[in-house]
This record gives C-alpha cells, structure tokens and sequence, in this order.
C-alpha cells in the first residue's frame, strides 16, 4: 500500500469533481476514482443558478465558460394555453441570475479534466469493491480496475460522491426508503429541427401533460433537445408497445409536442430510468461524508439535482478540510442540517407540483410580482436565502397563498 493520502473521493461527477477541485485548493492531497470511463452519459442537464457561485469558488467556472454551453436564463412551464414564465433576472434573491443547459458526458467530463489539470489524481474504470474504517476515523478503500487487478488505498477521510452508486450507504447499510412516490422517466436527445418556430433556447419548459405526468424540453446549444417524460409507473403501462414506441406516443398526444417533436430523428433511442428517490439514514460518519445525489435525490421536476450535488460536496469539502487542518467540526449543524434544509424547501415544492397545488400558483391571474419574484428564486436554486418567506415558511407559504388566490377568484367571479 503506498502512503495514506489526505482524501479520497468516490466518483467524478459534479459533486466529486468540486470536493477534489476544494479539497486540493486548501492544500491537502486528493485522489478520485471513478467506476467509468469519461465522457459518460448521466441524466440531469438542466442547471440552476445557484451551482454558479459553486463552480466559481471552485475554480472551475472558467474552463465550463470555455465549452459555451446554451445559457439559461429561466424556467417556463405550460398547461393548454396556460403559461407561466420565470426569469432568473427578477428573482428576490441576490445571486446568480443565469446558468447552463449541458450535455452532462461533456461536462462532467469538462469538470474531471480541469480537475486533473490543476494536478489531481483521477482514476477511471476503477471501482470502490470494499471499505474499512478504523478507530482513528482513517481507512483503506479496496479498488477494481477494469482487467481485474485491485489496489487498497488510504486515507485519513472518504468523501463519497457516487451518485446513484450510492457506495457508502450500500456497503453499510445506510439507505432508507424516499417519502416520494416512486416515478418513471423516458427521455431521449432529439434533433429540434424546429426550434425557432416554437420557442427560445434560453430556458427549460415542463409541460403539465396529464395529472401527474409531465414532459421536459431542454434544448443545447448544438441544435440538439433533451426531451423526457415522467409520471408514474400506470400511466406508462397504460400505453402500448415498447419504450421507442411509447416515447412516439407520448409525443404524437401532445398537440405542441406533435409539432415540435413529431418529425424529428432521434440522436438515440429512448432510455428509462425507474424510481430514482432515495435517502440514507445519515450524510456523515467517522470518516467519511456523503455529498451529491448520495445524500438524497428527489423528483427532476425543478432541476435541483447538481445543485444540491454542487452545493453540499462545497460545505463538505470545507468541512472536511477544517476537520484535517485540526479543527472541531459538528457535523449536524454544519452539515446535515444545512442540506437537509435545502432538500426540505425542495421537497415541499416537489409535493406541491404533484398534488396541483404550485399549478394553481404558477397559472393564477395576475400574479403578486413580489411573490412570483420569491417563488422565483427558489426555482434558482437559492433555498437557503431566509429572507424569501417561500423559503422560511415553505411548509405553509404555498398553501396560503393558494387560498388567497381561491378567494380572489371567486370575489373576481361573482
Ligand atoms: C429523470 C431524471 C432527470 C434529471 N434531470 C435533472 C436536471 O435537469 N437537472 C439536474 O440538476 N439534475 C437532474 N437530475 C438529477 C441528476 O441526475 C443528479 O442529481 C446528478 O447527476 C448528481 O450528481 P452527482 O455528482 O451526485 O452524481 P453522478 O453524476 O451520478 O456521479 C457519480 C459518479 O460516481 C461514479 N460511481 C458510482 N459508483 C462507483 C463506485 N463503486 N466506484 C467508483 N465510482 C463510482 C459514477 O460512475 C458516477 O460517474 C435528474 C435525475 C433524473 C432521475
């Protein structure tokens, strides 16, 4: 075994990538291993701004800037001829009013190259097999490359950012069942020869389908469109023939889809992904800290994915880095519950998006701008900001204001 090194991160996702990119800018050693090989395919492409002041702190905005993704600059959601339009730029909160719209392969794969350029060690097609911890909170992690041979590494702290991998809580028996109804997705990257007849790049559309079914468009900027349908397992079951012919089929049901999507070629054949919601029972412990989707993943609809991923491997790794530089850390509150928070505010807004309740608020007449501005900044990703009253008071907020908006229109009717 060579000498034990200071930190060792499972997985170059986004959330691996910023803990390595941190944790070797505080000066301590780091190494990355990676089950794949890069440029992979992961699904989330949509970003908020929120990952923006990440990606900075980082130092790894500027070589993202260089690929020149598609800007984004808000989100649009549609139901019939119902719209509702956000802009980054009116948001409530200060921060970041723009972000990207990425083919994940290219910039994960941007993200892990930058990180290997700054001098850290990235290990590809090598696969975390087994963990052991020990007293001192160090450990020696088992890896397997690709033609079989191991290699034990160690390290006085783990960082795991394996995404759906979920390596840490699997080894150990950490996970724990979402309180989310289990979803399914059909999505496929399309060639959006129409484009400009329908609508502006700059920004995602989810369409309200059906009742709890609902379509994503995500365009790129080589002309190409990420299109995916969610909704539970019975309404996909409820359309004949294969996942090629019910991703067809979903599109030909839509009338703005039929037009947009109908003729086009597809890049690749529809993919699915089943049930992706889960959670652990704790995101620390001696020795290691979970960040990224391996804390807790839950719904696509409001694109909070890499930025909950972004945003915690961020406070883990300065976590992690005081811990190493010999400070006291409270993993609870510096931590856990600052997560958890985020995830929280996000949840409520996931439950409210399934159960009708944001579909009342995003569509109402004539909008309180103010509050339009708040609810804004929480599809920005700025969930931790206090100040919002759709942060603070998230769990109450929407429903409030949903009786409001109730009463307006009767007052209105009669
Ligand atoms: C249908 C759907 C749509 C989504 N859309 C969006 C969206 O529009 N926007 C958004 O922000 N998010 C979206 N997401 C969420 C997004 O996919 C994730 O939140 C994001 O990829 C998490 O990043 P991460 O770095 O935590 O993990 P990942 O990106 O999953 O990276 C983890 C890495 O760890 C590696 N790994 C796994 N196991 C091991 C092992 N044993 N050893 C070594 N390496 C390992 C993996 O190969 C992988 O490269 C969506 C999710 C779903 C299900």
């Amino acid at each position: 075994m060579k000498e034990k090194i200071d930190v060792l991160v499972i997985g170059a996702g986004p959330a691996g990538s910023i803990s390595a990119s941190m944790i070797h800018k505080a000066g301590l050693s780091v190494r990355v291993v990676e089950r794949e090989k890069f440029p992979r395919f992961v699904i989330g492409e949509s970003l908020l701004p929120r990952c923006m002041e990440v990606l900075e702190d980082a130092e790894l905005l500027e070589a993202v800037k260089a690929k020149n993704f598609q800007q984004k600059f808000g989100a649009k959601f549609l139901k019939e001829e119902n719209v509702a339009d956000f802009n980054f730029s009116d948001q409530f909160s200060k921060g970041w009013n723009w972000t990207w719209q990425v083919q994940r392969a290219e910039f994960d794969l941007t993200l892990a190259t930058e990180v290997q350029r700054k001098g850290v060690q990235v290990d590809f097609e090598t696969t975390v097999t087994a963990i052991k911890f020990f007293d001192d909170e160090s450990s020696v992690t088992t890896v397997q490359r690709l033609d079989g041979s191991t290699e034990e590494i160690a390290a006085r702290f783990i960082i795991d950012a394996s995404g759906y991998g979920r390596v840490i809580p699997r080894l150990f028996n950490l996970d724990k069942p979402s309180n989310l109804d289990p979803r399914k997705a059909v999505f496929a990257h399309v060639k959006d020869i129409h484009r400009d007849n329908f609508d502006e790049p700059n920004r995602i559309i989810a369409i309200m389908y059906a009742p709890g079914f609902w379509t994503w468009i995500i365009p790129f900027s080589n002309g190409v469109t990420s299109l995916g349908f969610v909704g539970g397992f019975d309404y996909f079951n409820a359309i004949p023939g294969d996942l090629s012919a019910q991703y067809k089929a979903c599109i030909e049901g839509h009338p703005y889809l039929k037009k947009r999507f109908g003729d086009v070629e597809w890049v690749w054949e529809p993919r699915k992904l089943e049930a992706w919601s889960a959670t652990t029972d704790k995101f620390y412990g001696k020795g290691f800290v979970l960040t990224g989707n391996v804390t807790e993943f839950l719904d696509p609809i409001f694109s909070s994915g890499v930025m909950f991923a972004t945003v915690s491997s961020h406070l883990a790794s300065k976590q992690v880095i005081r811990k190493l530089k010999g400070e006291s850390v409270d993993w609870d509150t510096d931590y856990t519950k600052v997560v958890q928070q985020g995830v929280d505010v996000f949840r409520t807004y996931v439950m409210a998006w399934y159960d009708g309740t944001l579909e009342k608020v995003f569509f109402s007449k004539n909008p309180d701008p103010m509050i339009k501005s708040q609810v804004c900044s929480v599809l920005a990703g700025y969930v931790w900001d206090q100040t919002n009253p759709y942060v603070r008071e998230h769990h109450v907020a929407l429903k409030r204001l949903v009786k409001l908006i109730d009463v307006n229109e009767r007052i209105s009717r009669n």
